[in-house]
């Protein structure tokens, strides 16, 4: 039977590479759910709906088509055809993407492509996000739940951005921002940030990457 496998954790633990290169290395699909909620996010900022607006967002939540290319060594993401890959993981986006995805209506849209794209992955999957195992696939076959200082949370992601946008970073206000969102990832009433019981923890904060994917790749074949 296809294997299901369900990371959540918040930011900067190392979630999207590892789950990439787990799926990668054991033939499974790999789908990045926070690419999904950036992705609505940014059809919302490019179509006139004001974020702070739920009741706004919720109504336009349907509207958008959002399309998640599952290959691990090139997964993609396209909104009404276009892709998005880069304006997804702009600040615009990354300061606006908490308060659409706290919006119920946004959830159960994408709750569902999600549902439906591990129903279809014929060797099985990897679903990276927040909620994966506590309530989009609590049947899952493996939960893990990753966490991390926030330290090396913030220098890990800093040393993201420094590599894409070729400027030094505010490593303080990293931290601040990155925590601000883990905070409203955790607060909201709807699917918060949180580790399902039967979920795995690791703590990434001493491992390298390899130690991390090989921790996941053992679990997953036990
Ligand atoms: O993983 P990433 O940082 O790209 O996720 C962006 C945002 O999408 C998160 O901060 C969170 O607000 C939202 N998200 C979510 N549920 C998920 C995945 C992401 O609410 N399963």
């Amino acid at each position: 039977a296809p294997v299901i496998v369900a990371i959540d954790g918040p930011s900067g633990t190392g979630k999207s590479s590892t789950s990439r290169a787990v799926a990668a290395k054991l033939g499974l699909s790999y789908l990045d759910t926070g690419a999904q909620y950036r992705a609505i996010t940014w059809w919302m900022l490019t179509h006139d709906v004001d974020v702070r607006d739920a009741e706004a967002v919720a109504a336009a939540a349907d509207r958008p088509e959002i399309l998640s290319g599952t290959d691990p060594a090139e997964p993609t993401i396209t909104v009404d055809g276009t892709d998005a890959s880069g304006p997804i993981r702009t600040q615009e986006v990354t300061g606006a993407v908490s308060a659409v995805s706290a919006v119920p209506a946004v959830r159960t849209r994408i709750t569902e492509l999600q549902r439906a794209i591990a129903a279809g992955a014929p060797t099985g999957i990897v679903v990276e996000g927040r909620d994966i195992g506590t309530t989009v696939l609590p049947d899952a076959d493996l939960k893990i739940f990753l966490t991390a200082s926030p330290e090396a949370r913030a220098a890990r992601r800093g040393g993201e951005l420094k590599g894409s946008g070729g400027r030094p970073v505010d490593l303080d206000a990293t931290r601040e921002a990155l925590l601000r969102r883990d905070a409203a990832d955790a607060g909201r009433k709807t699917s918060p940030l949180r580790k399902a019981d039967d979920a795995v923890e690791v703590d990434t904060t001493e491992l390298t990457l390899e130690q991390v994917i090989e921790c996941v790749v053992t679990l997953i074949e036990e």
